[in-house]
C-alpha cells in the first residue's frame, strides 16, 4: 500500500473512496490495513484520527462499513486461524477470517459453519457485527447463538473477553452491534458436524403467496434449511408465486456411488466474472419478467436432489462481480421482517407496491424466521422476511424505498441494518426497541465516540460530529 507515514509510527494509510457492495453508497475514508494486532491497537489509539470503523469484506449493502472523512480499518490481513478442537468442533480465529476459508479448511474434515449468509465472502467479525442469519434461522437462530466468546479491542485500548456469561451486556451489544463497540479481534465459534459436502434438496412450486406460506408452515420442520425465491413482478392471483427450495445436509447413504468414495471432497466450480457493467436499461421490467417466468417454469417440483453445498448456499457467488448486472449506478436491497400475526397482510401490501411500481427485482427471497436472539441491534425476529433487489434509479428510488420503510414500520416490521440506505433515526428507533440499551452500553465503553460509521451517524446510533 502506498501512502504517508505518520510521526507515531502508524501503519501506512491511504485516502480512498470506498463503496458498498452494491455500488450504491460511497465515502472518502482514511484507510488502514493492519497486519498485526500491535498495528491495529496503534490505529485505534491514534489521537490524530477522529473516529474509526472496521471493514470486513465490504459485503454489506449499507454504509455500516464506511466512514466519511474518518478512519476505516480493513480486517483482511488479520485472518489467522488460532485453534481447533476436533472433539467439540470449536474453532478460534481472528475477526478477519473469511467464512469461505473456514469451509475450505474444515469441510474436508467434516465440519461446516453453524450459520451462513448467501455469500461465502464475509468475515467472521463482519458476520458477528451484523449477527447474520441463514436459511436455517427457523431452526438454529442467527450466528450470535453459536459464538461462544469473543475478544474485543475497545476504544480505551483494552482487550476484553466477552461471552454470554462474561461481560454479557457488552457481548450482546457487540453481536449485531455494527462494529460500534470495538474491534472483534478473535472469536470462538462452534462448527456443526456434517457427513458430506452435499445437500439433499426438495423443490416445491407455490402458485401464490398463500400457498407458499402454507407450505412453509406445514412442512418446514422437516428441513434444516428453507427459503423461497419469489416472483416480485407477478400480480393478481399469482401475487407472490414462489419456488420453495428446502433441504438438509446429505448423509453418505444419500449420495450416488461416485460421490460416496469422497463425500467431503467437493470440487468448487470455476467462477466466471462479469467483466463490465451492463447498461442500466438491460435490467428492466420486461427482461426481469421473462427471467422470472423462465425460472418458475424451469423449477418443477422435485424431491431428494443431491447438489454440492456451494450451489445450494451460494448460487450468486458463482458469478464474480454480479452486482455489475445493475449497471454503474448500482442497486439497493430492501429487506424487512414482519411478526407472524401480520406478515401475510404486510407481504401482500409490499408485493403489491413492488409489482405496481414495475421495479425489476429478479432476486427476491422469502424466509421464515425463528425467535429473536439476544443481540441488542440484531435484525432477526420471529415471522417472515422478504428481501428484494432494485436497480438504483436515483431520486424516485429513494422515494419508493421510504414508502417501503413506512410500510414496514406500520406493520410492526423491521428493516435489516446490513442492507439499509434510507432509514431515518426515528424509524430505526421504533424498529429496534433495544436501541436505548445499546446506546447506554456504547456510552459506557466508548464515551468519546471513537467507533463510528457513516451509517451510525445517519440513523442516530452515535452523535453527529458537530454535536
Ligand atoms: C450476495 C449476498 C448475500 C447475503 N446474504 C445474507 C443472508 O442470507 N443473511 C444475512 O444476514 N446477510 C446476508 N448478506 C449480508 C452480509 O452477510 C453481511 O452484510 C455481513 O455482515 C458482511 O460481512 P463483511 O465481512 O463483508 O463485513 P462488512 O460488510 O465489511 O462490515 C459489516 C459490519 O461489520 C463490522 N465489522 C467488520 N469486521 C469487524 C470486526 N473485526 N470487528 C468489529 N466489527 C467489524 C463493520 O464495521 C460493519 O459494521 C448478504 C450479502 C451479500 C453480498
Amino acid at each position: 500500500m502506498t501512502g504517508d507515514r505518520r510521526e507515531n509510527s502508524l501503519p501506512p494509510r491511504r485516502i480512498q473512496s470506498l463503496r458498498t457492495w452494491n455500488n450504491h453508497l460511497s465515502a472518502r475514508c482514511e484507510v488502514y490495513r493492519p497486519e498485526r494486532l500491535r498495528e491495529l491497537e496503534a490505529i485505534v489509539g491514534c489521537p490524530q484520527l477522529r473516529d474509526v470503523i472496521c471493514r470486513g469484506l465490504g459485503r454489506s449493502y449499507s454504509d455500516c462499513h464506511l466512514n466519511e472523512a474518518g478512519g476505516v480499518i480493513l480486517q483482511e490481513r488479520l485472518d489467522r486461524m488460532l485453534s481447533f478442537d476436533f472433539s467439540s468442533g470449536i474453532l478460534e480465529c481472528e475477526g478477519g477470517v473469511a467464512l469461505g476459508d473456514i469451509i475450505d479448511c474444515f469441510l474436508p474434515r467434516g465440519f461446516f459453519p453453524p450459520v451462513t449468509p448467501g455469500t461465502r465472502f464475509v468475515t467472521i467479525g463482519g458476520a458477528i457485527a451484523n449477527d447474520v442469519h441463514g436459511k436455517n434461522h427457523h431452526r438454529d437462530g442467527s450466528l450470535g447463538a453459536h459464538i461462544l466468546s469473543l475478544s474485543l479491542l475497545t476504544a480505551g485500548g483494552e482487550t476484553l473477553q466477552c461471552s454470554p456469561t462474561k461481560n454479557p451486556d457488552l457481548f450482546w451489544a457487540t453481536v449485531g452491534g455494527l462494529g460500534l463497540t470495538g474491534v472483534i479481534t478473535s472469536a470462538r465459534v462452534r462448527l456443526q458436524h456434517v457427513s458430506t459436502g452435499y445437500m439433499k434438496v426438495d423443490i416445491d412450486r407455490a402458485p401464490n403467496l398463500d400457498a407458499a406460506l402454507e407450505q412453509f408452515s406445514e412442512t418446514d420442520e422437516r428441513y434444516q434449511y428453507s427459503m423461497a425465491w419469489i416472483d416480485a413482478l407477478a400480480g393478481g392471483g399469482s401475487l407472490g408465486r414462489s419456488v420453495l427450495i428446502r433441504g438438509n445436509h446429505a448423509e453418505i447413504e444419500d449420495l450416488p456411488a461416485a460421490q460416496r468414495r469422497a463425500p467431503l471432497a467437493v470440487r468448487r466450480r470455476r467462477r466466471p466474472s462479469l467483466p463490465f457493467y451492463l447498461p442500466s436499461f438491460a435490467l428492466n421490467a420486461a427482461s426481469v419478467r421473462a427471467f422470472n417466468q423462465s425460472y418458475y417454469v424451469s423449477h418443477p417440483d422435485r424431491t431428494g436432489s443431491i447438489v454440492p453445498y456451494d450451489s445450494f448456499f451460494y448460487p450468486l457467488d458463482a458469478i464474480g462481480n454480479w452486482y455489475r448486472l445493475y449497471g454503474r449506478r448500482g442497486f439497493v436491497q430492501f429487506q424487512a421482517v414482519f411478526p407472524p400475526e401480520v406478515s401475510r397482510r404486510a407481504l401482500i401490501e409490499l408485493l403489491q407496491e413492488v409489482s405496481r411500481s414495475r421495479r425489476a427485482s429478479f432476486l427476491a427471497v422469502l424466509k421464515v424466521m425463528g425467535p429473536a436472539g439476544k443481540g441488542l441491534l440484531s435484525f432477526p425476529m420471529a415471522g417472515h422476511t422478504l428481501a428484494l433487489d432494485m436497480a438504483n434509479t436515483g431520486r424516485d428510488l429513494a422515494v419508493f424505498m421510504c414508502r417501503l420503510n413506512e410500510l414496514a414500520l406500520a406493520h410492526g416490521g423491521r428493516v435489516y441494518l446490513a442492507k439499509d440506505a434510507f432509514l431515518t433515526a426515528e424509524a430505526a428507533a421504533s424498529m429496534y426497541p433495544r436501541l436505548q440499551r445499546f446506546r447506554k452500553i456504547k456510552m459506557r465503553i466508548d464515551p468519546q465516540g471513537r467507533f463510528a460509521s457513516s451509517m451510525a451517524r445517519r440513523i442516530g446510533l452515535v452523535e453527529s460530529r458537530e454535536a
